[in-house]
C-alpha cells in the first residue's frame, strides 16, 4: 500500500565525483526551529545528539553560523526527515499534534510519540492520494452515554460473540482492527511509543489514523484500539493513556472512551452468558479474557462491576495479576520497505559511470537491515553519492513547481529520506539521464517532473537496453 520509493541512479558518461564534505549550507533558522519543535526535542538534546556544544548549536539554529554537509545530513537522521525539507518553507505548515487529553500542558512528550505522529499524517495522506478514498464515520449522536453508544457501534460492526469464540489462529484484534479498517477505511498502524505512558492516539481527518503501541499486548491494544475509536467517533483527535485504573475524574473523554471500549469488547450480557458457574479460580479468568480477547486485568474489572466476583476476591485476583506481570515484547509491524532498485542492478554499476545522491545513501541507511548487501555496498561504494551543492539547491524551487502542492507538503512530512527532487536537480546541474522505475506518467513522479527540465529518465529494462547498445 505504500509507495515504493525511487531509488534512482544517475549515469554520467565521463566525470569524475567529486565529494563536498567542506561545504557549508545555511539553512533558515524558522525551518531549524521548526524542525526540532516538530521533534520534541530540546535545544541541549539536539546539540548533545549532533556532539556539539550547545552554544555552537544556538548559533546555527540562529542562522549566525553556517551548518556543515557531515552535520546537516546528521540533523536529518535524527529529525527522520528528508534533506530536502531543510530547504523548503513548506514543512513549517504540517498540521499541528493532536490535543492531548491526558497530559498536563507542560509536561514533555517524546520524541517517538511526535514522530509516531508524522507518520501517521504521512500514511494517511498517502492512502488519501493512492485510494482517493476518506474515512466515513457512522453519523451518530454521540451524547448519549459511553453504553449506548457502545451498543450502537456493536450493532453497526456485527459484534457477535459466539463468532469470536470460533476464531482460532486469527488473535480477536485483528478481527475487531480489520472490521474497523474495512468497514470505516480507518488504517490502524503501530508503533513504538515507549516513554511517557502514552499508550495510543488518534488523527481526526479525512482519513482518520489510530495508532497503537507496538510493544503492548494484544489485550491492550484492543482495548486501545476501542478507545482511540471512540475518540474519533466523537470527531476527535486523543492522545491516551488508557489505563482503565487510574483515576481520571478530571478527564472526562477519557473516562467516557475507557467505558466505551469496555463496552463493546466486554458488554455486560455477553460477560454474562459465558459463565456458567461462580468464578472462583485465576483459570475462570484467564479463559473469559482470552474468549473476549481483553487483558485479564479488564476481565478482573468487569467482573468486579457487575458484581461476578466480590471486593475479596478482586483483590486477590489484583494482586496475582500485579506478581505476574511481564515486560511484553511487541514486535514492529510498521517497517517502511524502500523497495530498491539497488539490489538488481549492483552488479551492473562501475566507478565514474553511475553516480548517485547521499540522500539515496541515506534511503538504503535508513531502511535497510544492516546485514543487507545492499548497504555492505553502499559502504563500499561511497564516493558514489555526491553532496548537495549550489546548483542543486538553486534548481530545487524549480522542481518544487512541477509537484502538485499538498503532494510536497507531505512529503516534506515524509518519516525517511526523500531523494526524488535531489536526484532531478542534480541530473539537470550534471546534464545526466535518471534510472528510476517510477510511473512514466502518474503525476509527482520523478519521470514526468524530469522530463519538464528535458532530463530523460530510464526504466530499469530500458537501462539494460541502453547498455547493449553500447556494448
Ligand atoms: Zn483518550
Amino acid at each position: 500500500m505504500m509507495s515504493a520509493s525511487s531509488l534512482a541512479q544517475i549515469r554520467i558518461p565521463s566525470q569524475k565525483i567529486k565529494m563536498k564534505e567542506q561545504t557549508k549550507y545555511q539553512i533558515q533558522p524558522e525551518i531549524l526551529e521548526f524542525m526540532r519543535k516538530s521533534s520534541g526535542m530540546t535545544e541541549d538534546e539536539v546539540a548533545k545528539k549532533l556532539k556539539l556544544p550547545k552554544n555552537k548549536y544556538l548559533r546555527i539554529e540562529d542562522g549566525d553560523e553556517p551548518i556543515s554537509q557531515n552535520e546537516l545530513v546528521h540533523l536529518a537522521d535524527i529529525y527522520k526527515r528528508p534533506l530536502i525539507a531543510f530547504y523548503s518553507a513548506e514543512v513549517t505548515k504540517v498540521p499541528e499534534m493532536p490535543h492531548d487529553y491526558r497530559l498536563n500542558r507542560d509536561k514533555k512528550l517524546s520524541p517517538e510519540v511526535f514522530f509516531a505522529k508524522r507518520k501517521a499524517l504521512y500514511l494517511a495522506e498517502q492512502l488519501k492520494e493512492i485510494t482517493g478514498r476518506k474515512t466515513t464515520l457512522p453519523e451518530i449522536n454521540t451524547n448519549i452515554s459511553a453504553i449506548e453508544l457502545a451498543e450502537k457501534m456493536r450493532n453497526i460492526l456485527e459484534i457477535d460473540f459466539n463468532f469470536l469464540k470460533e476464531l482460532k489462529d486469527e488473535p480477536i484484534l485483528s478481527y475487531y482492527k480489520s472490521l474497523i479498517e474495512e468497514k470505516f477505511f480507518i488504517p490502524i498502524i503501530e508503533h513504538s511509543l515507549k516513554t511517557n505512558g502514552v499508550r495510543a492516539f488518534s488523527v481526526f481527518s479525512e482519513v482518520c489514523v489510530m495508532v497503537l503501541n507496538e510493544s503492548d499486548s494484544n489485550e491492550v491494544k484492543l482495548f486501545s484500539l476501542f478507545h482511540e475509536f471512540c475518540h474519533l467517533l466523537k470527531r476527535q483527535d486523543g492522545i491516551c493513556t488508557v489505563d482503565i485504573e487510574k483515576d481520571k475524574n478530571n478527564q472526562p473523554e477519557e473516562k467516557y472512551c475507557d467505558e466505551f471500549a469496555a463496552n463493546v469488547a466486554m458488554p455486560e450480557d455477553a460477560l454474562r452468558n459465558s459463565i456458567q458457574e461462580p468464578i472462583s479460580t485465576f483459570v475462570q479468568v484467564e479463559k473469559i479474557a482470552r474468549a473476549f480477547g481483553v487483558s485479564k486485568q479488564v476481565a478482573i474489572i468487569r467482573l468486579k462491576e457487575f458484581r461476578l466476583i466480590d471486593h475479596r476476591k478482586f483483590n486477590a485476583f489484583k494482586s496475582k495479576l500485579q506478581s505476574a506481570k511481564k515486560p511484553s515484547f511487541g514486535r514492529r509491524n510498521w517497517e517502511r520497505t524502500f523497495v530498491t532498485i539497488w539490489q538488481k542492478i549492483s552488479s551492473l554499476i562501475q566507478d565514474g559511470q553511475l553516480h548517485s545522491h547521499i540522500e539515496v545513501q541515506r534511503e538504503i541507511k535508513n531502511t535497510i537491515y544492516p546485514k543487507d548487501k545492499l548497504l555492505q555496498w553502499s559502504n563500499r561504494n561511497k564516493k558514489i553519492f555526491a553532496g548537495i551543492d549550489d546548483c542543486q539547491n538553486n534548481q530545487i524551487p524549480k522542481i518544487r513547481l512541477q509537484y502538485n502542492l499538498s503532494y510536497w507538503q507531505n512529503e516534506m512530512n515524509r518519516p525517511a529520506p526523500w531523494a526524488d527532487p535531489y536526484l532531478i536537480a542534480m541530473a539537470i546541474c550534471e546534464h545526466a539521464i535518471i534510472i528510476t522505475q517510477e510511473h512514466k506518467t502518474k503525476a509527482n513522479r520523478i519521470p514526468p517532473i524530469a522530463s519538464q527540465f528535458g532530463i530523460r529518465s530510464l526504466n530499469l529494462l530500458e537501462f539494460f537496453q541502453e547498455l547493449k547498445i553500447k556494448l
